[in-house]
């Protein structure tokens, strides 16, 4: 039977990474999610199979899936970041409890007796119970910052490098004492010490640079899924821990090229000593309003015209009358096409979901280094929803909280046509000097009324 269900457990394992393999480009993505859901299943079936007693599993299938089910049919699309962090500390939170019925009960886990535990399953047992401490406390504060109730502003403090590398040897030091005295009293303080650092590490980070955090809490609660599986002993949990972990570090990694951060920085928590800029002196500079009939008017006459979604797209669920001005202007002879900004919207990859979501041709849709430069020959950039991706303060303002980040350049199009429902600032807080330009027309309203009242001014 043993040697069955490790064997399951590879098929499941090779099929995970099939999955991941697969989620990596659009066209292949479909088959990762079937590869993803065949190995879940092998999974589940394996481990149930391997059980004594199903009773406890059904129940807590029963209330979670319960739970589960009406979180996902009641959550927006919009607030999926908070949700992924909510859920990220509920593995870290897994972990500790895990490590904690080990360290009362080794020998239903088969590591030893109380007060005499393996040394190698006390390593094991207490990475597991330090790295899901950190997800759950850091996974907290994350969604806090996300939902709104914690401020999304950066706090940091002198010398918060040097106090998070501290604690971090301390729990070093800790885990070597849990090892060698096996004592309650450092398994506690274990616990509270990584609480404390979890808080610590997510606190400074704020503003535009939270989708990196996202990420790495992503790649947190893997590790700490490995941790549980060491603890459980079971194979396929390491390995998808490992994968999950891994993944997340990647997308962390890619997350902090395409912003410009030290990877480093953000791992040990924060990226150090950014302030948030004051209000831009725009001068007498007034916006330019424009009106649906406008807008209407200007991409009719252009050639060449690129959609930049943001956030707002997503608020608006504007994506399916996006898709019908792009068809109506490609009728008229224009030319379009779709810029992609790394962390426009609210999740990696936000706005490639929406735009496949409105059959949006995936030709059309390009990233951020291979667009860039095309705004220069562009008559119009259509920029719906979006902010923080186009703010030159990011390339011109060193006192900005985004300086560094690239940006969309749409200010190098003809005309640029901002669609949003007021002057009002993005996610990261700050100003948007492009609203005043003299090639900018701002189009206040909805997104989705707005694109609906161009479409209709077309006809
Ligand atoms: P921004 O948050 O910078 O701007 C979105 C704009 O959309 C707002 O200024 C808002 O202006 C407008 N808006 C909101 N609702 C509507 C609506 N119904 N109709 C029209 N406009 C609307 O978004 P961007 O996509 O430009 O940038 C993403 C930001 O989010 C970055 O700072 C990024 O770092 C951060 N972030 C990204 C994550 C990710 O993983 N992608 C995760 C967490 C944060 P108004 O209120 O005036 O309408």
């Amino acid at each position: 039977m043993e040697t069955l269900s490790t064997l399951a457990y590879l098929v499941s394992a090779v099929c995970f990474i099939m999955a991941l393999r697969g989620l990596s480009g659009p066209d292949t993505a479909q088959k990762g999610v079937t590869f993803g859901i065949a190995g879940m299943a092998i999974a589940i079936v394996t481990t149930l199979l391997m059980v004594e007693s199903w009773s406890l599993i059904i129940f807590g299938v029963v209330i979670g899936g319960a739970i589960g089910t009406v979180i996902a049919k009641k959550i927006d699309m919009t607030d999926l970041p908070q949700l992924v962090a909510a859920f990220h500390s509920l593995v870290g939170l897994a972990a500790v409890f895990v490590a904690a019925a080990a360290f009362y009960n080794p020998e239903s886990f088969g590591i030893g007796l109380p007060g005499d535990i393996h040394t190698s399953s006390l390593i094991e047992m207490s990475l597991g119970l330090a790295i899901g401490a950190i997800t759950f406390t850091g996974s907290v504060i994350a969604f806090g910052k996300l939902q709104g109730i914690v401020s999304g502003k950066p706090v940091t403090y002198p010398s918060q490098h040097a106090i998070n590398a501290g604690l971090g040897g301390l729990m070093i030091f800790l885990i070597f004492m849990l090892c060698a005295t096996q004592s309650v009293f450092f398994f506690w303080t274990l616990v509270l010490l990584a609480f404390l650092l979890g808080v610590l590490i997510i606190i400074p980070i704020g503003g535009a640079d939270m989708p990196v955090i996202v990420s790495m809490l992503n790649s947190y609660s893997g590790w700490a899924a490995a941790g549980i599986g060491f603890t459980l002993q079971n194979n396929l949990l390491i390995i998808t821990g490992a994968l999950v972990g891994a993944s997340g570090a990647i997308l962390s990694y890619i997350m902090c090229k395409a912003m410009n951060r030290s990877f480093i920085s953000v791992i040990l928590g924060g990226f150090g000593g950014e302030q948030a800029s004051g209000a831009t002196d725009h001068g007498d500079r007034q916006a330019k309003i424009g009106s649906a009939e406008d807008a209407a008017f200007i991409m009719r006459n252009a050639s060449k015209v690129i959609i930049v979604p943001g956030y707002g797209m997503a608020v608006a669920q504007a994506q399916h009358v996006v898709k019908e001005l792009a068809d109506t202007l490609k009728a008229e002879g224009v030319e379009v096409s779709y810029a992609i900004h790394p962390v426009a919207g609210r999740m990696p990859g936000h706005m490639n979901v929406l735009l496949a979501e409105a059959n949006v041709p995936y030709e059309d849709v390009h990233e951020l280094e291979d667009i860039n430069r095309d705004f220069a020959q562009a008559d119009v950039a259509y920029v719906i929803g979006a902010n923080d991706i186009t703010n030159p303060a990011a390339k011109n303002d060193s006192s900005s909280p985004i300086y560094g980040m690239p940006v969309l350049d749409v200010e190098r199009a003809k005309t640029v046509l901002f669609v949003k429902r007021s002057m009002g600032s993005g996610y990261a807080g700050i100003d948007n000097p492009l609203f005043y330009a003299d090639n900018t027309y701002m189009l206040l309203d909805d997104a989705k009324k707005m694109t609906e009242n161009i479409v209709k001014s077309f006809e």
